[in-house]
């Protein structure tokens, strides 16, 4: 029998305290080895006037337990609060989301019997990075990053999500038909990793129709891997489309530490009514008693939990009349758990967790590649310039270069419009003015400082600048529309 084992738990907002509640009576009666640490979260914490919603004291805890058990939590409406949830991913390295969608049929309501989909989430990078910045009056930028450690990372991770949980197939979304150095990334990346599982199915869908694929017929999926914004939109759709967002667990996993906590918000609405649905939280809960190495208690728990649930006890949200035996409240669902331990679901499929399964450990990626061979060949110039028209623009900027730096072209939004454009593009006021080494030769920084003085003389706002590289020969920058 392994050791108690100290996690962290935050009781959180709205239904937060009573569903957590609920799941360490259902958790401790189970027999789990924990000894907890409770934090303050939330929004008392944020309006006591802490931005970040969490004391740096608590910082120690989760450091010292590594393990999180965190009910949901109530971010204030209104500017400068930070959310929460993206601190601690980042704060902690949980790279990975792992979401595990189940449909209960025919004891909860579904629109699609036998969907059984984990996602697995890119947690850290992305459009997430919260790099944003306003750089003219006309527009606003969101940086997207998309890493190699960080595909490596979560790829990987799904990979052996898949082969230690029996899964027979992992399926990557990405839009690398458009953004096809990021996207084309995570895509390369997933190919590259893939290998290594001969025994696996593998496939890549662009994310749009791919979507649609999964909420039409989500029973054709298994492990679903997605880069931080597809996969936060996806797997709600796959919770939803399961049965109900009430239902669905997660667990955030990093190398230092690993975060477990349900899928939905903190529902004030329902707070202090002895309503809510614990589920979600619970079977987070069961992924955390995996992690922890507790194997035995987590089929323990999920398996009471399925048998109760096919035995019709259910909370409001998931009652029907016909089908359930009695509705029933958060601490009498969390009582009739407690009540099916030792039993298993007779229709429902049971589960069997060891040690190596359920929920995986982290995975590092390849820090020790060689670096590439990088060469400055050109520079692009965004500039903040009022007028519309590009032709002028060109003829102004083309005498700023020299011959070692050439006006190649100038987009708007991406589009081509300098030389050769058409009348017909609309063009705001940000504008990239490309210069290159003519004969992709290499360039020093010295000579973009020297264009950017001249651009200053000029009396040109530049907002930003971008370097063009060949990595090993090979451009790194995509080309613009039309160029
Ligand atoms: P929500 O998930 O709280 O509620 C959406 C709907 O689902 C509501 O009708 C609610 O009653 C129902 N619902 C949710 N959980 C349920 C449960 N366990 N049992 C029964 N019914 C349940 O989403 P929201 O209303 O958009 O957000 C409310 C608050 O939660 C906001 O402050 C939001 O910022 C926060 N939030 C927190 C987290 C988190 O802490 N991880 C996640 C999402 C939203």
């Amino acid at each position: 029998m392994s050791q108690t084992v100290p996690i962290t738990v935050a009781y959180g907002d709205g239904i937060g305290p009573e569903i957590m509640e609920a799941c360490l009576f259902i958790l401790k009666e189970a027999g789990a080895r924990i000894e907890i640490e409770t934090i303050e979260i939330g929004e008392k914490v944020y309006l006591r006037g802490n931005p970040a919603g969490i004391e740096p004291s608590a910082w120690e805890s989760l450091r010292r337990t590594r393990v999180f058990y965190k009910a949901p939590i109530t971010t204030p409406q209104g500017g400068g609060f930070k959310s929460l949830n993206v601190t601690a991913r980042k704060t902690l390295g949980l790279y990975a989301n792992v979401r595990p969608c189940v449909a209960y049929d025919p004891f909860v309501r579904t629109k699609h019997p036998g969907t059984n989909i984990v996602i697995v989430r890119e947690n850290e990078e992305d459009l997430y990075a919260g790099i944003e910045h306003r750089q003219t009056d006309e527009v606003y930028q969101c940086l997207k990053l998309i890493t190699r450690p960080g595909s490596e990372k979560v790829i990987r991770y799904a990979f052996e999500y898949a082969r230690q949980n029996g899964r027979k197939k992992v399926t990557a979304f990405t839009k690398d038909n458009i953004m096809k150095m990021t996207d084309g990334l995570f895509h390369r990346v997933f190919d590259e990793i893939g290998a290594e599982y001969p025994e696996i199915e593998k496939e890549h869908w662009i994310v749009d129709i791919g979507s649609a694929k999964m909420a039409d017929t989500p029973e054709v999926f298994d492990v679903i891997v997605l880069p931080n914004l597809y996969g936060d939109i996806l797997s709600d759709v796959a919770a939803q489309i399961a049965g109900s967002v009430g239902m669905a667990g997660s667990a955030n996993i990093g190398t230092h530490a690993a975060m477990f906590e349900a899928i939905h918000g903190s529902a004030p609405r329902r707070a202090g009514q002895n309503l809510a649905n614990p589920s979600g939280l619970l079977l987070s809960g069961v992924m955390m008693l995996v992690h922890i190495g507790q194997p035995d208690v987590a089929e323990r728990v999920h398996n009471a939990w399925l048998a109760t649930i096919e035995n019709g006890y259910h909370t409001y949200d998931i009652y029907q009349e016909g089908v359930s035996r009695e509705r029933v409240g958060t601490r009498e669902f969390a009582r009739k758990v407690v009540e099916h331990l030792g039993q298993k679901p007779q229709r429902l499929k049971a589960v069997s967790y060891s040690a190596a399964s359920g929920i995986t450990k982290a995975v590092e990626a390849d820090l020790n590649r060689p670096p590439a061979r990088k060469e400055l060949i050109g520079v692009d110039v965004f500039l903040h310039w009022r007028e519309r028209d590009p032709n002028r623009l060109g003829e102004a900027v083309k005498m700023l270069g020299d011959e070692r730096l050439r006006l190649t072209m100038i987009s708007n939004r991406g589009q081509k419009v300098y030389p050769d454009g058409l009348p017909e593009t609309f063009c705001v006021d940000h504008w990239r003015c490309r210069f290159m080494s003519p004969d992709k030769t290499p360039i020093t920084h010295q000579q973009i400082l020297d264009l950017l003085g001249r651009f200053a003389a000029a009396g040109f706002d530049f907002i930003k600048t971008e370097n063009l590289y060949l990595f090993d020969g090979v451009e790194g920058f995509s080309r613009a529309q039309g160029e």
